[in-house]
């Protein structure tokens, strides 16, 4: 387990191994801590007919199926878009049958704030009346989204993210070569998203982008010409923006970063329908940025 999210994971299996381990859990916290790996270790240990203590035995029948990720009671929710109602039926109604490795149910929602209010509605009967030894595990990063009623029957519990020196240290640990601290403060507390910057091909580094970025703020360079020439970045400039701003937000309070992080995740957002503008999209945040008011 992440050493971040340890604590947590030790506590919640030695609620498993009391027999009281809540059977709705709403796992809340930011991207990039690792939720979804924390949610399944925590279904895999449940499922495990031999576990000991906050192990997995590795050997037993239920084991085996989940390394091969062929469990027939470990369900899974997700969707790149909304949580449709059918998905959510689909999966309620095998959970309401009998286990078929006779321990334990599990069902993982991943980005559970996606459900509509049809799916959330399928749900609250199996969140009211749990058949014997199932277990549901709500994944978001928004639980703001998420529908009261589903809220008030889930036991919360907050994934907390590392602080920046223990992002680095992690990080530093999987990531071979130097890393600029500047470049990693903007994913303070996502060290899973560090790593995959970092890893990532670097055609186009974080020197590059505050230059650009002091530029169209400072007046010296103009945003469309900043926008064409960045255009075959234009997702990762996005995501990076929407990090900066969020962070120059934090250490200023101008309300100003945070309007534009808000329009940076509208972006992004967009950028996932087929068809878009990208350059565009990303000259308007980079006007944006040029005609940046502070308060
Ligand atoms: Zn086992």
């Amino acid at each position: 387990m992440y050493p971040w999210l340890q604590p947590t994971f030790s506590q919640l299996s030695s609620r498993i191994s009391a027999n009281k381990l809540h059977h709705a859990l709403l796992l809340q916290g930011a991207d990039g801590i690792g939720k979804d790996i924390f949610a399944l270790t925590l279904a895999k240990l449940l499922l495990c007919q031999d576990r000991q203590g906050e192990q997995t035995c590795g050997r037993c029948q239920s084991c085996k199926l989940n390394a091969s990720e062929t469990h027939p009671d470990l369900y899974k929710i997700e969707s790149e878009k909304q949580i449709g109602v059918d998905l959510v039926r689909e999966a309620i109604k095998n959970l309401t049958g009998t286990a078929q490795m006779s321990g334990a149910k599990v069902l993982i929602i991943y980005r559970a704030d996606s459900m509509t209010e049809s799916s959330a509605n399928a749900l609250l009967k199996t969140l009211e009346e749990p058949t014997d030894n199932t277990f549901l595990l709500l994944i978001t990063e928004k639980p703001e989204s998420i529908l009261p009623t589903i809220l008030s029957r889930c036991e919360k519990q907050v994934l907390p993210s590392p602080s920046l020196e223990n992002t680095l240290d992690w990080v530093k640990q999987h990531h071979q070569g130097d890393i600029d601290e500047n470049f990693a403060r903007l994913f303070v507390g996502r060290p899973l998203t560090l790593l995959d910057e970092l890893q990532q091909e670097q055609s186009f580094n974080y020197q590059d982008f505050i230059t650009g970025i002091q530029g169209v703020m400072t007046g010296n360079l103009n945003a469309i010409q900043l926008a064409t020439d960045w255009q075959s970045h234009t997702g990762k400039v996005i995501k990076w923006l929407q990090a900066w701003v969020k962070q120059s937000y934090l250490s200023t309070q101008k309300e100003g970063f945070w309007r534009i992080n808000l329009l940076c995740i509208a972006a992004l957002k967009k950028l996932k329908n087929p068809g878009v503008n990208k350059t565009l999209t990303l000259a308007e945040l980079l006007a944006a940025l040029a005609n940046f008011e502070s308060n």
